[in-house]
């Protein structure tokens, strides 16, 4: 710990957002960098505490103490060879993470004020491919192979670990370029692509190999290539999005989240699509349903699209402000949370049920949604769910539907093969599907040198 003072004297300094008026016009990232002599400061308000609970609430165990005090010093590759050692990929977690480890850090829980841990990490591994300590290693061969069936981050992770443990590792995804959602998921706006290339082009040159457009699908797409290696890792995430079967659910205009965010995403990679196909909220009134994060991607992909307005309505009732008793620190605190996108400009609404969708010519043009409450079940379990009020009508000419991802049933596998990341836990987050994938390598490690 390089300054013991610098908690009392220096206060948390984020980069913060690209002005709106500006943002909106373009799908380039939002968030901002600090120069070097603030980031260091910020780096220099890590107390290392004695039970540091960044650890323990990061899923990666990411040793942020260790890396900020490197980077206080101005030590830029230490801190770089620190952050590898737990987290193989932090120039995506540094721009996307939801930063576990900051709700848990002692500075929030006594001032409010964590320390930059996630904007220190991005910070630490942009320094680092700048300046070349991101070195291409050269694993040497055991002779035994692995396939990593999808790559999103948990697939991406188990190949990466594998790869350097020397097993010769391919990657089978079924799109036409890797990241699973972080490519195809996450807006640009939050995560520029050609960072994931340049992550992808590294691993290529430490010998992973990668088959595009190449969809293995189920027990009988695992028998075909069983054959060819020793193990086998699935990690093909989620495919089954939440729908919302609604009266007018057919009607052209409601869509999944991710039939927008994934066709936005591609155009920008340079992909055309027939106007037919073309799923856009310009000039539209735009109604997202579904009160979190995919839904606030809608929202910002619609801005950018030039979109009318937008309103998001969530079932569930509006979290507390601030604190919320019922997750208490250093636990993940389940409280509002304002995006990037929400910041924009968007109507939120509570405690709103779909109804119907409403439509003319076979178009949406609205929706009804009820107004409601809820009350404790006298008999335990999930609340019951009361009327609050008349039916109302949201005007709308496109919908999208943004309520979660089913949670992938499994067969019972032979003993060669593991799931991992959201395949295996449902829908969650790219630092959890990264230790997921590390984690599943480790297993195979294990398995393969029984
Ligand atoms: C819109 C959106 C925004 C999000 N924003 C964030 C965020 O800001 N921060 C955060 O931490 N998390 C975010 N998440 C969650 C995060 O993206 C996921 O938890 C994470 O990507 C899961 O990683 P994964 O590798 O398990 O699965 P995925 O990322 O879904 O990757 C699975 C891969 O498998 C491939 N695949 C599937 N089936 C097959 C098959 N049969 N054969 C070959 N390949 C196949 C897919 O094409 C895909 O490339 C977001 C999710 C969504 C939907
Ligand atoms: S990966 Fe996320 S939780 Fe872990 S140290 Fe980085 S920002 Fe914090």
């Amino acid at each position: 710990m390089g300054n013991p003072k610098a908690f009392l004297e220096i206060h948390r300094k984020e980069a913060g957002y690209r002005p709106v008026n500006d943002r909106i016009h373009d799908f380039g990232e939002v968030e901002q960098t600090l120069n070097t002599k603030d980031r260091q400061e910020q780096a220099s308000r890590c107390m290392d505490c004695g039970v540091p609970f960044c650890h323990w609430a990061c899923p990666l165990g990411n040793k942020d103490p260790e890396w900020n005090d490197a980077l206080y010093h101005g030590e830029w590759e230490t801190a770089y060879k620190l952050l590898k050692k737990t987290n193989p990929f932090p120039e995506f977690t540094g721009r996307i993470c939801p930063a576990l480890c900051e709700k848990a850090c002692v500075l929030y829980h006594t001032t409010g004020e964590a320390v930059t841990n996630r904007e220190n990490e991005a910070a630490i591994a942009e320094r680092a491919f700048l300046e070349g300590y991101v070195t291409i290693e050269n694993p040497q061969r055991n002779g035994k192979k692995v396939a990593v069936i999808g790559a999103g981050p948990a697939g991406l992770a188990a190949a990466n670990e594998l790869n350097l443990m020397g097993y010769s590792v391919t990657v089978f995804e079924k799109n036409e370029a890797a990241g699973g959602l972080l490519r195809y998921g996450i807006p640009n706006f939050k995560l520029n692509k050609a960072v994931i290339d340049r992550r992808i082009q590294v691993m290529e040159q430490e010998g992973v190999e990668f088959r595009y457009n190449s969809e293995i699908s189920g027990e009988s797409g695992i028998s075909v290539i069983s054959g060819d290696y020793d193990a086998i890792v699935i990690a093909t995430g989620t495919p089954t999005a939440r729908d919302l079967k609604a009266p007018g659910r057919e009607l052209k205009g409601v869509h999944l989240a991710l039939e927008l965010l994934s066709q936005q995403n591609r155009v920008l990679a340079g992909m055309t699509f027939s106007d037919e196909e073309r799923i856009t909220a310009r000039g539209k009134d735009v109604l997202v349903i579904g009160g979190g994060d995919t839904g606030s991607d809608c929202i910002g992909t619609a801005h950018r699209q030039g979109c009318k307005s937008v309103t998001q309505i969530e079932i569930m009732p509006k979290p507390p402000v601030g604190h919320n008793p019922n997750t208490p620190w250093p636990n993940w605190p389940v409280i509002l949370k304002t995006t990037s996108s929400h910041e924009e400009g968007c109507t939120r609404r509570w405690n709103i049920n779909t109804l119907e969708f409403l439509g003319k010519d076979g178009k949406v043009t609205g929706v009804k949604v009820q107004p409601i409450d809820w009350k404790p079940n006298p008999e335990g379990g999930r609340p019951l769910m009361i009327e609050a009020g008349e039916p109302e009508i949201i005007k709308a000419e496109l919908v999208l539907l943004a309520m979660g991802f089913l949670k992938p049933e499994h067969p019972e596998y032979p003993e060669n093969v593991f799931v991992c990341g959201d395949a295996a836990n449902g829908a969650s987050l790219v630092v959890r599907a990264i230790a997921s994938g590390k984690q599943t390598a480790q297993k195979v490690d294990a398995f393969l040198k029984r």
